[in-house]
């Protein structure tokens, strides 16, 4: 009897175990592996649904945008199925770190700063800041932002290059389209964003603001994997490297790029 007990005991430990490899986070890392079929894995991506036309939230409650198709096509050559996980811009990489999510893709820029906490892909877009004014604005460029009111998006590389110009005073918002509608009610006096959204936003105000032609920088967007996460990061530049040579990559781009103009 006490024999059937401990066998018992060890096959519901055995149960169990099982049951941990094939739990959720296991395949959410797609680091399981050890012989155990798999079925659909997922991959988590955080992102923050606030940035057209790379990924923001439709009517439908749906998560779109070259990013989100990117990954969704991503998913569907790998056999993976993807969750959005939408949260703030600065959280994103906090949970590629943490393992919360496998990779960010936010039209995220490439930065000396980030690569010490994550390791990123291949480029895949390349973007660059632009400033946003009133029509009638005296700002003309970058020289005549000195001592001004700037909007822009928390954490973005926007922040930091437009929070090192003299004598500017921040105004810090949690959505890039907040900072564009601080600039409509004049309580900024510039946006500096990436030049897409800011293609996006300016659509919808087509009769106040404009986008001064002289961009402020050239960025690189990739995805951050969490340092180390060399499976992911070798799947995910294949994938990049494919759609970019099939014209994948283009007709995504093309889907919703000329979309806000
Ligand atoms: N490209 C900018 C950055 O990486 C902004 C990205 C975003 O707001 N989603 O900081």
């Amino acid at each position: 009897m006490k024999k059937l007990t401990s066998f018992a005991f060890l096959l519901s430990i055995l149960m169990s175990l099982t049951l941990i490899s094939c739990s959720p986070s296991e395949e959410d890392t797609g680091g399981a592996g050890i012989g155990i079929p798999q079925h659909t894995k997922k991959l988590v991506m955080a992102t923050n649904a606030e940035f057209p036309p790379f990924e923001f939230k439709a009517e439908d409650g749906s998560y779109q945008g070259i990013d989100v198709e990117i990954m969704q096509a991503i998913c569907k050559a790998t056999g993976r199925e993807l969750v959005v996980e939408d949260i703030a811009f600065d959280s994103i990489i906090p949970a590629v770190t943490s393992g919360k999510a496998d990779c960010g893709v936010a039209g995220m820029t490439i930065t000396e700063d980030r690569l010490r906490n994550v390791d990123f892909t291949m480029p895949y877009y390349e973007a660059f800041q632009v400033i946003v004014v009133p029509k009638d604005s005296a700002i003309q460029g970058t020289d005549d932002l000195k001592g001004k009111r700037i909007g822009v998006q928390i954490g973005t590389t926007g922040d930091t290059l437009a929070s090192d110009i003299e004598g500017v005073s921040m105004n810090r918002f949690s959505k890039g389209a907040d900072a564009i509608v601080a600039l409509t009610q004049n309580k900024v006096d510039a946006v500096v964003i990436d030049n897409e959204p800011a293609k996006a936003f300016v659509a919808k105000n087509a009769d106040k603001l404009v986008i001064l032609s002289e961009p402020l920088t050239k960025e690189s967007y990739a995805m951050a994997v969490k340092k180390g996460n060399n499976e992911l990061l070798s799947l995910l530049n294949t994938q990049i490297e494919r759609m970019m040579n099939d014209g994948t990559m283009a007709s995504i781009r093309a889907k919703y790029e000329g979309a806000a103009e």
